[in-house]
C-alpha cells in the first residue's frame, strides 16, 4: 500500500516529539485544507488528503506510533526502494482488536462519500454555513419497487440500503473502547457552544468535541473516530393497502444519525408499483380491457372479467356493443383508506382475420339483408 520513504511526521509537518494534541491540531488544519469538498476535482489535493489521513491514523494511535517510531530507528534501509521491508502493514493498520480487523483503507470509510460526511461532521460548522446547533440527521431517500399484488393487498417488504449509522464498536462516541473519554471543557459537555452574532445568541456544534460533549482518549479504529460507519442494512417496510406509484412511506428516526445531539433523520421510500399485464390503476380505480368476438358484440354476451382480488366476475355485454365501450364494476377497485374504487372494463371488438367460404357467404347475405355496402 504505501510508497517508499514515507515520513508521517513530515506529512503532518510536526516534529518527532510532537504531542498528541499538536498532531491532532496539525492534522485538522491539513485535512481541512486538502479536503475533497474544498478542492473539487483536484487530484493533488486528494492525494495529500489521503496521505495526511494515513499519517494521522498512525501517529494518533500511541501503539501504532510506537511501532512506527521503532521502524524508523531501524534506519533508512527500511524505507529505501522496496518500501517497508519486513514490516507487516496489516499489523500496523489493524484495528487494535476492536473488531473489523482488516487493514486501514479508504474503502473501509466508504470511499470519499464516507469521508465527505466525516468531514462535514468534523468541520460542519465551518464548511457548511447552514450548520448551526443541533440538527436533524439526513433523510435517506430510496426507491422501492413493489409487485402489483402487494400494492393492492398491502403487506410487508424489506428494503436494503447503505447509510451512516452509529458505530457499534464505540457506540457513536468515536473513542476507542477502553481508551476512555473526558468531558469536553470547551462546551462543558453540552456539545454546542453559544456566541453572539449580530446581536443574537447563536449556538453551533462545539468545534473541540465535534458536538459529542466528550473527548476521545484515542479515536475508535472501526469508525476512525467519527462515531458513525456506513454499511448496508435491511429495513422492514409496511405497505399500506392500495398504495400507488409516487406515494411515499416514511420510516421515522431510521435515517442518518443527528448531529450535535439532534434527532436522527428518516428513511423515505418512494414507491413504484410494477406494471401488471392486465390491470392498470389510477387512484383507487382499476382499468382493464376485454376482447369480444363479432358474434358476442352483435348478439350480446356474458364475459368473465378478472378482478384484483383474484376472483372473476361476469360482465353482461349488451347486444350491439360498440368497440371501446366501457363498463363499470362498482366496488371492484382498490380498497384504500376505507374507500373502495371501481373497476372499469373496456370492450374491444375483435374482427376475425380468416373466415371460411361459407362464413363469407353468410356475411354477404347479412350485409345485403341490412342494406350495408361492402
Ligand atoms: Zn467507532
Ligand atoms: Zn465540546
Amino acid at each position: 500500500m504505501p510508497e517508499a520513504q514515507k515520513d508521517f511526521y513530515e506529512t503532518l509537518g510536526v516534529g518527532e516529539k510532537a504531542t498528541t494534541e499538536e498532531i491532532k491540531k496539525a492534522y485538522r488544519q491539513l485535512a481541512k485544507k486538502y479536503h475533497p469538498d474544498a478542492n473539487p476535482g483536484n487530484k493533488e489535493a486528494e492525494r495529500r488528503f489521503k496521505e495526511v489521513s494515513e499519517a494521522y491514523g498512525v501517529l494518533s494511535d500511541s501503539k501504532k506510533r510506537a511501532q512506527y517510531d521503532q521502524m524508523r530507528k531501524l534506519g533508512a534501509g527500511a524505507f529505501a526502494g522496496g518500501g517497508f521491508q519486513g514490516f507487516d502493514f496489516g499489523d500496523l493498520f489493524s484495528g487494535g482488536g476492536t473488531g473489523g480487523g482488516g487493514g486501514f483503507s479508504f474503502e473501509d470509510l466508504g470511499g470519499f462519500g464516507g469521508l465527505g460526511s466525516l468531514f462535514s461532521n468534523l468541520f460542519g460548522s465551518r464548511i457548511r454555513p447552514e450548520a448551526q446547533g443541533p440538527r436533524k440527521g439526513n433523510d435517506v431517500l430510496v426507491e422501492l419497487e413493489i409487485p402489483f399484488e402487494l400494492a393492492v393487498e398491502g403487506g410487508k417488504t424489506t428494503v436494503a440500503l447503505s447509510k451512516e449509522d452509529n458505530c457499534k464498536v464505540c457506540g457513536g462516541s468515536g473513542a476507542r473502547p477502553g481508551s476512555g473519554t473526558t468531558t469536553c471543557q470547551e462546551c462543558g459537555g453540552q456539545g454546542s457552544v453559544s456566541f453572539v452574532q449580530g446581536g443574537y445568541a447563536v449556538s453551533r456544534p462545539c468545534p473541540k468535541c465535534l458536538g459529542r460533549g466528550v473527548l476521545a482518549g484515542d479515536p475508535c479504529s472501526t469508525c476512525a473516530g467519527r462515531g458513525t460507519v456506513r454499511g448496508p442494512k435491511k429495513y422492514a417496510i409496511k405497505i399500506p393497502r392500495g398504495i400507488a406509484t409516487g406515494e411515499k412511506i416514511r420510516l421515522r428516526g431510521q435515517g442518518e444519525p443527528g448531529v450535535a445531539g439532534g434527532p436522527p433523520g428518516d428513511i423515505i421510500a418512494q414507491v413504484r408499483v410494477e406494471s401488471h399485464p392486465f390491470f392498470t390503476t389510477k387512484g383507487a380505480n382499476i382499468y382493464c380491457t376485454v376482447s369480444v368476438n363479432v358474434a358476442q358484440a352483435v348478439l350480446g354476451s356474458k364475459v368473465k372479467v378478472k378482478t384484483v382480488d383474484g376472483r372473476s366476475v361476469e360482465l353482461k355485454v349488451p347486444a350491439g356493443v360498440q368497440n371501446g365501450a366501457t363498463f363499470r364494476l362498482k366496488g371492484m377497485g382498490l380498497k384504500k383508506n376505507g374507500l373502495k374504487g371501481d373497476q372499469f372494463v373496456k370492450v374491444e371488438v375483435v374482427t376475425p382475420e380468416k373466415i371460411t367460404e361459407k362464413q363469407k357467404k353468410l356475411i354477404e347475405e347479412f350485409a345485403r339483408e341490412g342494406g350495408l355496402e361492402y
